[in-house]
């Protein structure tokens, strides 16, 4: 008898669960109350490099082949085209930047993803570019809206998508609504306050907040990036982002946000850029910065991931693989993104 498992959310993290689920041979249900502000409003950007601390990604080597291949997969299947290349350029703020970007370009562990400075790097002249810039290799982005399109579509035809609140009431053990499930899955990302069975674990809520604007002079052909990112959407279109408002639960947008991302904005150009759109989502965020995955401490059909933070398409494919790896196989999780992790160190 094939297992069925009943996911809560179809956000990135609960869309990749699916089809791990579904290709390992489980039945699907996922359950999702549209009200998604997190993996819809995302850039979908996909950097293997930490600007901030000119350091790689945690385990971007396991990620970045691993996701190409799931997005490609979930491409062709769907006859559909998400996963774009991505020119990242990134302008350094000081002297230093530039210095450190030299000492790593050359090592074995950066050389895959950081292209060596050229000259035509220090004097790149299509921003402001007073301490020179270096090339991003293997970036890449995410059209959210195409992937969703496309996901929603496999999912439907291997699977079951139910358009609804999901009522925590009507959770009877494995039964809901009538249904007798193996597992519940809770994907509910910066709602997981409302999970009562691991509203223990504390998921930070991150706001973050993005304008589309139009622009006559940004360059269309690479995705600029100092205190902020412009990613090209063509047609001389551009999203700016993005917000960090700690400990945010609110949704809309503000004047504040908007001010702060054209502050950001003018360290790379003095135009006087119109805005057309401004958005707003809360990622769900962890205090170490890792995802929170595993099963329920004493229920043990009821499980969880959650905790992308801010590169939910970066880990989702991998970490939801390694999460249905552990469900169908008893392959045990990777002890830094358990959720065992938080209740040793709470003691429960
Ligand atoms: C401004 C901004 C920019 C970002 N840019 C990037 C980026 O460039 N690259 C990147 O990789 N990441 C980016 N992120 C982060 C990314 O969006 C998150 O990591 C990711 O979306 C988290 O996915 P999730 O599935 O865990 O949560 P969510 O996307 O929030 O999904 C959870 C789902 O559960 C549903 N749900 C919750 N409770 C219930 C219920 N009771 N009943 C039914 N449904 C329920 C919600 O409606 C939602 O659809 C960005 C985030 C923000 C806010």
């Amino acid at each position: 008898m094939k297992k069925h498992f009943l996911i809560v959310g179809a956000g990135v993290a609960g869309a990749c669960t699916a089809v791990h689920l579904i290709k390992s041979g489980a039945n699907v249900t996922i359950i999702d109350n549209n009200k998604n502000v997190s993996s819809r409003v995302a850039a979908g950007i996909i950097n293997p490099i930490v600007f901030r601390r000119m350091t790689k990604s945690w385990r971007i080597d396991d990620f970045l082949p691993f996701l190409k291949t799931f997005y490609k997969e979930i491409e062709e299947d769907t006859s559909s085209s998400f996963l774009l290349n991505l020119s990242i350029r990134r302008l350094f703020a000081s002297k230093q930047e530039q210095l450190l970007w030299l000492e790593k370009e050359g090592r074995d562990d950066f050389s895959p993803y950081l292209e060596r400075i050229t000259r035509e790097d220090l004097d790149y002249s299509g921003a402001k570019n007073p301490f020179g810039s270096g090339r991003i290799k293997e970036a890449y982005c995410i059209d959210v809206s195409v992937f969703f399109k496309s996901i929603t579509k496999w999912i439907k035809e291997h699977g079951t998508i139910i358009s609804e609140e999901f009522d925590y009431k009507n959770l009877k053990e494995n039964t809901y609504k009538g249904t007798l499930y193996d597992g519940i899955v809770f994907c509910v990302g910066h709602q997981n306050k409302d999970c009562k069975y691991f509203e223990e674990l504390t998921i930070e809520q991150t706001k973050g907040q993005l304008l589309t604007i139009k622009s006559k002079t940004l360059p269309e052909n690479v995705s600029l990036n100092r205190k902020c990112f412009i990613l090209p959407k063509g047609k001389r279109l551009f999203k700016i982002g993005s917000t960090y408002e700690w400990n945010n639960p609110t949704t809309n947008t503000t004047k504040q946000g908007k001010k702060n991302l054209l502050e950001n904005l003018s360290y790379i150009t003095d135009e006087s850029v119109s805005v057309l759109h401004q958005e707003a989502g809360i990622r769900p965020t962890t205090k170490d910065r890792r995802p929170m995955v595993g099963t329920h401490k004493t229920v043990k059909t009821y499980h969880i991931l959650n905790g992308l933070g801010a590169k939910g398409y970066m880990l989702a494919p991998l970490i939801s693989k390694e999460f249905v790896d552990y469900l169908m196989k008893g392959v045990e999780l990777d002890p830094k993104i358990n959720i065992s992790r938080y209740y040793r160190r709470n003691n429960t």
